[in-house]
Order: structure tokens, then sequence, then C-alpha cells
């Protein structure tokens, strides 16, 4: 091949790898704007870090990146396999996973992550994926305070390396809808941006 032939050619996929696309998700544009601070809001409860006080870890993709989080307003947690996994607010534990060992660079591992999902006291539910096989240590109808270990991460299920995926969703005119939240943390109280590594604070202050 000339290079007269292969420069358009990167060129293309170059454009069509960061062209736009339409949003899926009525939250997506609203979401990139917490993230990138363009908006505020103080209403909103804030989480805290889903993991021990003291330590940090980096954000590794953001709300509706075009990785794996194109419609997803989730966020990817950096972590070591075997990192306690702690209740970013109190709930009811509603369903368990851990009995996959599963996992890898592939969408045909989607079903096999494993997960810790809570139901909040205003019916948000959070989800906490990419759990060690048997690593899942509360129980369904189990009640949990902010901070309490909830299991141990790893990277079953559809997952390039080692992290935490976390989500908040809430019922929406019949569906249910994800959404960004704010999270209490060291240096800043706020919607967490991609890149960056956050230290948990995790003081139950905030049930
Ligand atoms: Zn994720």
């Amino acid at each position: 091949m000339n290079r007269l032939t292969w420069v358009p050619l990167i060129l293309a996929a170059f454009l069509a790898s960061t062209a736009c696309y339409p949003p899926r998700n009525a939250m997506q544009k609203t979401a990139r704007k917490y993230q990138s601070g363009k908006l505020t809001e103080d209403t909103s409860y804030i989480y805290q870090l889903p993991f021990r006080a003291g330590t940090k870890s980096r954000v590794i993709q953001g709300y509706f990146s075009r990785f794996t989080h194109k419609h997803r307003a989730a966020l990817d947690f950096r972590m070591r396999p075997g990192t306690e996994i702690r209740a970013a607010r109190s709930g009811i534990v509603i369903r368990t996973k851990d009995d996959s060992n599963q996992g890898g660079w592939n969408k045909k591992y989607r079903p096999d992550a494993n997960f810790v999902m809570i139901e909040h006291e205003d019916s948000s539910r959070a989800s906490y994926r990419h759990l060690k096989y048997q690593g899942v240590l509360v129980k369904e109808g189990e009640k949990v305070t902010t901070g309490q270990v909830l299991g141990y991460s790893g990277k079953t299920g559809y997952s390039a390396l080692p992290h935490l995926h976390f989500m908040v969703s809430v019922f929406q005119e019949g569906r249910w809808v994800q959404i960004p939240t704010r999270f209490e943390s060291n240096p800043e109280t706020g919607y967490l941006r991609p890149w960056r590594k956050y230290k948990s604070v995790n003081v139950p202050r905030y049930r």
C-alpha cells in the first residue's frame, strides 16, 4: 500500500473514532458539564467514595466516556484485586452475585460480573461491579451503613483490568435512568473527573 492510500485511511479512522454520536440519554450532556465543572449544583446527595478512608483511587473512566461507558453514567475506579469495597451510602442490599470467576476484555463476559446492588432510602440504587469470585460479604435483605465493607474488588465480567464499576440509577417515567452523583473526597467534593486520583474521607456523616 503506498502512502497516498494509507494516509486518507488513517484520517478516516481518526475522524470516525472522534465523531460525535447523538446522546441517547438525556442526562449525558448534563453529566459531562457536571464532570467538567461547567455546571454545579448543591442539592443532590453526597456519596462517600467506595473504598477505605485515607486510601486513594484513580478514576479511570468517567460518565459517558467512549470506551465502555458510552451509554452509562458510571465511574470506574482503578483497584488492586482484593481491595475492600465499601458502601458509598447506606441502604438495603437487594441483589448480589459472586459465583463467577470469568472476566476479560470481551463483551461476552458482560453477564459474568459479580456485584452488589443496594437500594437507598430515596429508592435510588447503586451497583458495585466486577467483584472477585466469592468476594461478596453481604446478603440480600441486609441493611448496610455508609463505609461498611461490601466485598472485595476483582475483574469479573467485561473488564480490561481490575477496577470497581460504580453506578447509581433512579426510576423515572417508567424506566431506570443512570445518574451522576457527587462524592465527598479529598481534594474536592463534587462530581469526579476522569484520570484524577481521589482520597476517601469515608466518614458516615451523610446517611
Ligand atoms: Zn465501568
